[in-house]
C-alpha cells in the first residue's frame, strides 16, 4: 500500500515496519522517540505538520514543580532533575535557566491553598517557601507592591520551547529516529484488540507498538478504537517584547500575568485571566463533564461570545472541515492588556514594544491531568497526551515513562491518576489547576 511505481522505480513513501511508530512531533512525541531510540528501539515518528509547530513550540516555557497536582509532582521532580543537564545530554542549548518559579496572589482563597501546598511540597523534599514583599520585589525585579501572599520554588526554571523541540529532534535523529513531517495519521490499525500500526494517506506502517502523542489530535484517533478520551481546548495568547534590560531570572505568575525573561532579554507574557475556552461543537456536549474543572479554574478562563470570537470559531471549523492546519492567532485586546500590565509591574523599563505575538491551544482533560497509559484493553498502544497545560515541563520524564511502558517495564511512577479508563469507570475526578 505504501509503494508506488513511478517511471519504473519503486517509490516507498514510508517504511513498511518499525518497532515503534510515534504519532505526533510535539515535545512528548519527540522525547518519547528519543528515549526509545536510546534503548535501541527502531522508531518512526510521524508528524502531520512540522515538529514543534503546535503547543510545544508555542508555549510559555515555564518548567515548574510549584503548584503541581500531587499525582504529577513526582514526575515533575524527576523532570526537573533532567532539565538541569538537558542541554548537555541532547547536545544543543535548550536555554534552561534555573531562576525559580514565583506565584503571587491577592485572593484569600488562593493564598490559603498556596500555603497548604507549600507544606505538602516541603514534606516531599521540595524547596518551596512563602516569600516576603521585599523578596518578591527583588525576585521579580519589580517596583515594590503589596501581595497577600507569594510562594517561590528556587529549583524551578524555564527554557525555550522551540530550542527544546529542536534539541530533542536532533538528538532523536542522531540516535536513528526517522522523522516524517507533513504526513497525517488517519487511523491506528488493530487486529483482535491489538494495535498493530498506523494508516496514513501515504501508506500503512506496522509496528510492535504505537505511541499516541498527537496532542489535540489524539481524541479522534482513540475514539476510532472505541474508548473516549475527553479533550477540550483552551486558547492562550503569548506576547514577546523587544529585549529590555534584565529584570528577572524567575518565571512568575502575578495573578494577572505570566512573565519570564528569556536569554535575549525579551519578556514573554501571557494573561493569566483571559484564557479562552475554544468554541467547537464538542464543547457544548462536554460542558457538564468539564463543569468542576471550569469552576476550579474560573479565575483564568473566559468564555467569549462576541462577534470576533464567533468569527474565530467559524474560521476554525472551516479549516478543520478542509483538513487544513489551523494556526490560532493572538487576540489583539490580550496583547494590549499584557503589555499594559507588564508596564505597570516594570515602569522603569518605559514603553514595552511588541516583537511577536501568537496563540496556542492547550489540550485539557476534565481533571487537568494528562493521559499516560498503556491501556490493557488495547495491547500495543501507549498513550501520552492531553497534558492539560503542563506537558512542556514534564516532558523529559514523560519520555522515559513512555519508553518503559512500551518495553513493558515498571515506569517507576504511580500512573493510576493518568490512566485512560478513569473517564469511563465511574472514578471521581478532582479537577487540578490548568496552568
Ligand atoms: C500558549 C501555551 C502556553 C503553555 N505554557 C506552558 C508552560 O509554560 N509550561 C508547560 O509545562 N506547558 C505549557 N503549555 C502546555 C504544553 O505546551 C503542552 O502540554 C505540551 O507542549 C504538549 O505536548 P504534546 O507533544 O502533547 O502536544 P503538541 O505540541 O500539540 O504536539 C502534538 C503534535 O501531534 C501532531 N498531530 C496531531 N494529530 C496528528 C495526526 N493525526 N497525525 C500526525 N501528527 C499529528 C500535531 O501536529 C502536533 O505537532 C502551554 C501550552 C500553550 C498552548
Amino acid at each position: 500500500m505504501s509503494a508506488n511505481h513511478a517511471s519504473g522505480t519503486l517509490v516507498q513513501a514510508l517504511p513498511l515496519r518499525r518497532d515503534v511508530v510515534v504519532i505526533g512531533g510535539g515535545i512528548v512525541g519527540l522525547a518519547s522517540a528519543y528515549e526509545l531510540a536510546r534503548r535501541g528501539v527502531s522508531v518512526l515518528l510521524i508528524e502531520q505538520d512540522r515538529v514543534g509547530s503546535k503547543q510545544s513550540g508555542r508555549n510559555l516555557g515555564f518548567v515548574r514543580q510549584q503548584g503541581r497536582a500531587l499525582p504529577e509532582l513526582p514526575i515533575m521532580m524527576e523532570a526537573n532533575r533532567r532539565w538541569r543537564s538537558l542541554s548537555g545530554e541532547l547536545g544543543k542549548d535548550v536555554e534552561w535557566v534555573m531562576g525559580g518559579n514565583l506565584r503571587l496572589t491577592n485572593d484569600p482563597g488562593l493564598a490559603a491553598s498556596y500555603e497548604s501546598w507549600v507544606k505538602v511540597a516541603a514534606s516531599l523534599g521540595l524547596d518551596s517557601r512563602v516569600v516576603s514583599d521585599q523578596e518578591i520585589a527583588s525576585i521579580l525585579g519589580a517596583r515594590r507592591d503589596k501581595w497577600l501572599l507569594g510562594i517561590f520554588t528556587a529549583s524551578d526554571g524555564h527554557a525555550d520551547p522551540q530550542a527544546t523541540c529542536a534539541a530533542y529532534e536532533s538528538a532523536a535523529r542522531s540516535h536513528g529516529v526517522e522523522i516524517v513531517e507533513g504526513a497525517r495519521v488517519v487511523a491506528m490499525s488493530s487486529a483482535g484488540g491489538h494495535v498493530t500500526g498506523v494508516v496514513t494517506p501515504m501508506g500503512e506502517v506496522t509496528a510492535g507498538a504505537v505511541v499516541l502523542a498527537a496532542g489535540a489530535g489524539s481524541a479522534k484517533l482513540v475514539a476510532q478504537l472505541g474508548p473516549r478520551l475527553p479533550q477540550r481546548l483552551v486558547r492562550q495568547s503569548v506576547i514577546l517584547t523587544s529585549p529590555v534590560e534584565r529584570v528577572t531570572d524567575a518565571a512568575a505568575w502575578t495573578g494577572e500575568l505570566f512573565v519570564r525573561q528569556d536569554l535575549r532579554g525579551s519578556l514573554r507574557l501571557a494573561s493569566a485571566t483571559r484564557n479562552e475556552i475554544v468554541l467547537e461543537p464538542g464543547a457544548v456536549r462536554d460542558a457538564p463533564r468539564y463543569l468542576s474543572s471550569y469552576l476550579a479554574n474560573r479565575s483564568q478562563l473566559k468564555l467569549r461570545l462576541d462577534g470576533a470570537s464567533l468569527a474565530r470559531a467559524l474560521a476554525r471549523a472551516l479549516h478543520g472541515a478542509g483538513g487544513d492546519e489551523y494556526a490560532p492567532r493572538a487576540v489583539a485586546s490580550d496583547v494590549a492588556r499584557c503589555l499594559a500590565a507588564a508596564h505597570r509591574i516594570y515602569p522603569q523599563l518605559g514603553e514595552l514594544t511588541l516583537l511577536r505575538a501568537w496563540a496556542g491551544e492547550i489540550d485539557a482533560t476534565p481533571d487537568a491531568l494528562g493521559v499516560i497509559d498503556a491501556p490493557p484493553s488495547h495491547p500495543g498502544l501507549v498513550i501520552a497526551t492531553a497534558m492539560s497545560g503542563h506537558g512542556f515541563g514534564t516532558s523529559p520524564a514523560v519520555g522515559s515513562i513512555v519508553a518503559s511502558l512500551v518495553e513493558g517495564r515498571e515506569p517507576g511512577f504511580d500512573l493510576k491518576a493518568f490512566r485512560l479508563d478513569r473517564f469511563s469507570d465511574g472514578s471521581h475526578l478532582e479537577p487540578a489547576h490548568l496552568l
